[in-house]
């Protein structure tokens, strides 16, 4: 960084939050960095000292906290360190993980200016998970909820298409299939109402996506016959991400386009006047609108607005296996709790626990991990001689009342709410995201959502727990 030094300008004062508790402003005569020499385009600063910049005509002062990783695009870099009086940003995202890299994709697709801030890094938390599996409800009796999510499900290979051409990355998308053995009858009678409900539900004349009873040579050696008596369940709408190549892409999109804020961690909202407070002193945030979607941390945050916790974590361990090779990639076998998430030709996630207590949130238990690494080994006959090459443990955020929450939580201040997503999370956080999106842009035509994920069902759920 040194040839990126030059003396602090006389009057130059810090416009990015607020003077107050701050840490010491650069004197005059300190060395600092400036943009000005940030040649590459994309920089990634690791400042551990004050970064400011020299003006061309006003006095203009960035302040970043120690050990924040600051990553942007050129114009935004700008924008941090110019800041300004009043409204920083737009919109603030809390929370690196896919919910949140989709809430600052759309909102800077819509010309927002963004800063999304992370207290790791994007995808530490529950969005690092290995195994990826993006799967439907069975489309029997159709409701809001299986509607917004087969609409998302639908929509997402286009998605995808434009994110991997923004950003130039793979996100590993691919749409594998899913198979689920019947070993009843009463599940044969399920499987079949499904089948003709794909029909209409998921409009297989317009879309080929559809549900079917198979017997098990279609994917013959992939699932052991002996599990699947009566057959299997397979339908051709379900997925698979590889999750840390998905999340690459969307962060490095955000990274270009909007700032980027790692190592740094939302501690409260003040509610009077919208800044974010952080650990990391000396960074305040100020937004026209602030975006929590901090996974399972998020419902903290957003109990010192609301005076009430709608919902927590819940520990989940996945593995990944390396399998022999197969000579195309299968589909996902789902069975009851266990995922078989294909990776590759030789490579599969399997998955996984689900740990409503727990200590350490982040340290894979094998003990636990046994029953579903078993169970998997039944119904897959590849993966008895597999080698674990990885084993992964992270918290899912789940609401209390189940379903998913999306939006505001404070009119007054702007502050919106998006998390909860749980199990299903990969596949619906784009639209989820839209949705917020829309609200904060206060777009005419919005993406429907189902009213249980509305903020005002969720608070009317809690009330009616007492
Ligand atoms: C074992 C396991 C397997 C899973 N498999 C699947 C699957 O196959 N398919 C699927 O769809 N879903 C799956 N999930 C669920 C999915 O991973 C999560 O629902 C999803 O990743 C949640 O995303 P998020 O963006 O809401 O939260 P997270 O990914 O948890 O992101 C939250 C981010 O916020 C940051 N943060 C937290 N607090 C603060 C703060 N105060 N200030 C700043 N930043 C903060 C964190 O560092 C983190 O990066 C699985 C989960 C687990 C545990």
């Amino acid at each position: 960084m040194s040839g990126c030094l030059q003396k602090i300008q006389s009057g130059a004062e810090p416009q990015f939050g607020n003077c107050e508790g701050l840490a010491p402003i650069p004197s005059r005569g300190q060395t600092i960095a400036t943009q000005k020499n940030l040649t590459r385009f994309r920089p990634t600063i690791d400042i551990g000292k004050i970064c400011i910049r020299k003006p061309r005509r006003k006095r203009h002062i960035a302040i970043a906290p120690l050990h924040c990783r600051v990553t942007c695009g050129i114009k935004n870099l700008f924008l941090l360190i110019v800041g300004g009086h009043g409204v920083a940003y737009d919109v603030v995202v809390v929370g690196g993980g896919v919910v949140g890299l989709w809430v600052a994709r759309h909102a800077i697709k819509a010309g927002m200016s963004v800063a999304l801030v992370d207290k790791v890094t994007c995808s530490s938390g529950a969005s690092g998970t290995v195994l990826g599996a993006l799967l439907p409800h069975l489309p029997r009796v159709m409701s809001a909820k299986k509607i917004f999510q087969f609409e998302a499900l639908a929509e997402l290979p286009t998605q995808i298409d434009a994110l991997e051409d923004d950003t130039g990355l793979d996100t590993g998308y691919a749409r594998c299939g899913r198979i689920m053995p019947i070993r009843t009858q009463r599940y044969l009678d399920h499987a079949k109402a499904a089948c003709i409900g794909s029909n209409v539900a998921w409009n297989t004349a317009g879309t080929n996506l559809a549900v079917e009873v198979r017997d098990t040579s279609s994917v013959e050696g992939w699932i052991d016959e002996a599990a699947a008596p009566l057959g299997i369940i397979h339908d051709n709408l379900s997925a698979r991400i590889i999750a840390e190549k998905y999340t690459t892409a969307l962060r490095a999109f955000v990274a270009d386009h909007g700032t980027l804020l790692e190592g740094v961690e939302v501690m409260d909202i003040d509610t009077g006047t919208g800044r974010l407070n952080t650990t990391t002193k000396p960074l305040d945030l100020i937004a026209h609108d602030i975006v929590l979607a901090a996974g399972h941390e998020t419902f903290p945050l957003a109990e010192r607005i609301l005076g009430l916790k709608l919902g927590g974590g819940v520990k989940g361990q996945a593995a990944v296996f390396e399998i022999e090779p197969q000579s195309a990639l299968p589909p996902v076998i789902y069975d009851n709790g266990v995922y078989i998430v294909p990776h590759g030709l030789n490579r599969c996630a399997v998955g996984s626990t689900s740990e409503d207590e727990f200590d350490d949130p982040t340290t894979p238990d094998p003990a636990k991990s046994e029953a579903f690494i078993t169970r998997a080994k039944i119904l897959c006959p590849p993966l008895r001689n597999g080698r674990l090459i990885a084993h992964w443990a992270g918290v899912r955020p789940r609401c209390t009342a189940k379903d998913p929450i999306i939006g505001c939580l404070d009119p007054t201040r702007h502050i919106h709410i998006a998390t909860g997503g749980y199990k299903i999370t990969f596949g619906i956080a784009h639209r989820l995201a839209q949705r917020l999106v829309e609200n904060i842009s206060q777009a005419e035509d919005v993406t429907v959502i189902p009213e249980t994920y509305s903020v005002e069902a969720h608070l009317e759920n809690a009330a009616q727990r007492g």
